[in-house]
């Protein structure tokens, strides 16, 4: 019997790994809660919609259009669930809704594709309407073609901070100013790391001269201290501190603030995998071998939602696990020959991936100094006194116990947005490494389900 392979995300790891399993005979099943196959970064525009590659995917135009161009040529060769949200995984089966439809499909092998999402660090008045994530704010000019505002603040680190400025830039949006939390030096002690991959260093430097021409200032080294406004009026305008301690306020009506990625981990976590600590990126992992096998046997990772490495790492991760899959059910396909050079592959983008890291590092500093009236949570409006508070009263150090006591985490983000800060929070009222203080565990729902569910699918 053929295996029954799932694939969830129909980003490029999940659509490479769909590729390798249909060349080698299979018929998979892709599922995505998106309307249309591309994920993220090659995000399809809506039905309607008209804008060219070139003008939607810059210097991917030509990536994009080849991962779409698969996936359509696949299309009549695998099951694909679009606008499917998986929301469970138990005992070697997806339990899915799309609309008001639920169903459950077993699998022999199951491949998380699931991409990542911002990694944020409040800032007093973050909760102020106008304020977006990066990711937020990219999709809106990606999708809908619209911008967050009319004189945009761009805050925070990373390679999205540059990206997302400059791609606003381009579409004649108004960028007030770029705020980055990191350092110059900082970005020269990861050169050799980010050397690994040329390209890629190329196409960030050009972002920088984007900036450039176009006149946006961009502040280093900054701490930002406070989004203004009112829930009148929404953002009005961002204080923030340069390296010398000289405050800056600039006026704006929206912000688009992030910390680099996170991998999206808790369809894992669902299905059981094991976790570690790493502690360059400062997160809890699924801990995967070098071909995307999770520690449960039949559940292999692969993508951003594995480990943040960018695009064309997560092709070749989807496309890696897709034949590991295949080897570990037996199966000799032509495709096993690539194994070695994909891993010798990966390795690259994985060192490049720690130059990110080092260049644009996660600001766990300010976590620590957030002013307590600071929120949090912003699903269920927490602030951080009101977090401080519970570690210190009840001795509440660990992720989950802190989130019984304070619910910081237990919106309906489901701890995305305020899980990482949160922890660095606790450790820092508590005294203790972060590593110590856990991660709040995958719960199912992993988003919101409607309340009625009418109908099973029959599949
Ligand atoms: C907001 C954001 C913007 C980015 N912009 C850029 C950019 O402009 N340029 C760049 O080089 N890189 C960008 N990146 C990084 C880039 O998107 C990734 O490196 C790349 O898309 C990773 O591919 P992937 O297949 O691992 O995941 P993705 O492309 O993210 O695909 C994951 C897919 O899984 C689906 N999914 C997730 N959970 C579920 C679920 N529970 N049920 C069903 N479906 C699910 C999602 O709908 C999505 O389609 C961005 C990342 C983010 C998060």
């Amino acid at each position: 019997m053929a295996p029954r392979v799932i694939i969830i995300g129909a980003g490029p790891a999940g659509v490479r790994a769909a590729q390798a399993l249909v060349e080698a005979g299979l018929r998979p099943t892709v599922i995505d809660e998106g309307r249309r196959d591309g994920g993220q970064i090659y995000r399809r525009q809506p039905e309607g919609f008209s804008r060219s590659y070139d003008t939607l995917y810059g210097t991917e135009a030509e990536r994009a259009a080849s991962l779409h161009e698969s996936f359509d040529a696949l299309k009549t060769s695998l099951d694909y669930l679009p606008e499917t949200l998986v929301w469970n995984i138990s005992a070697n089966a997806v339990h899915t809704v799309s609309g008001t439809r639920y169903g459950t499909l077993p699998f022999d092998a199951l491949i998380i594709c699931s991409g990542a999402t911002d990694r944020l660090m409040p800032v007093k008045g973050w909760h102020q309407a106008g304020t977006f994530s990066l990711g937020g704010a990219q999709v809106a000019l990606k999708s809908q073609g619209c911008a967050i505002g009319s004189r945009i603040v761009m805050m925070g680190s990373g390679p999205l901070l540059y990206l997302v400025s400059a791609q606003y830039v381009k579409a004649g949006a108004q960028v007030a100013a770029v705020l980055d939390t990191s350092t110059f030096m900082q970005r020269m002690a990861a050169l050799p790391r980010l050397l690994a991959i040329p390209a890629a260093l190329k196409k960030g430097l050009a972002l920088t001269r984007v900036l450039a021409k176009a006149r946006v200032p961009v502040y280093r080294g900054v701490q930002p201290l406070e989004i203004k406004g009112s829930p009148q009026t929404g953002v009005s305008g961002v204080t923030a501190a340069l390296p010398g301690g000289k405050r800056i306020e600039l006026a704006c009506d929206a912000v688009a603030l992030g910390y680099h990625l996170r991998p999206e981990t808790q369809l894992a976590d669902l299905a059981g995998c094991r976790f570690i600590f790493d502690g360059d990126a400062q997160q809890w992992l699924a801990q995967i071998d070098n071909d995307g096998r999770s520690s449960v046997k039949g559940v292999y990772l692969a993508g951003d939602g594995a480990r943040v490495r960018g695009a064309d790492a997560a092709e070749r991760s989807g496309r890696l696990a897709a034949l590991a899959a295949m080897h570990d059910h037996g199966m000799q396909t032509a495709g096993i020959k690539d194994m070695e050079g994909l891993r010798a592959e990966l390795a690259r983008f994985t060192r490049f991936a720690a130059g990110l890291r080092e260049a644009f590092p996660w600001p766990a500093k300010f976590a620590a100094s957030l002013a307590d009236e600071t929120i949090v949570c912003r699903c269920e409006a927490i602030t951080a006194g009101e977090l401080r508070r519970v570690v210190c009263e009840t001795g509440a150090q660990e992720a989950n116990r802190a989130k019984a006591f304070s619910r910081v985490g237990m919106g309906r983000c489901q701890g995305r947005y305020c899980g990482h800060a949160g922890a660095e929070i606790i450790a820092a009222a508590a005294c203790v490494p972060l590593s110590s203080v856990g991660r709040l565990r995958g719960q199912a729902p992993v988003k919101p389900l409607p309340v009625a569910l009418t109908e099973e699918v029959a599949q």
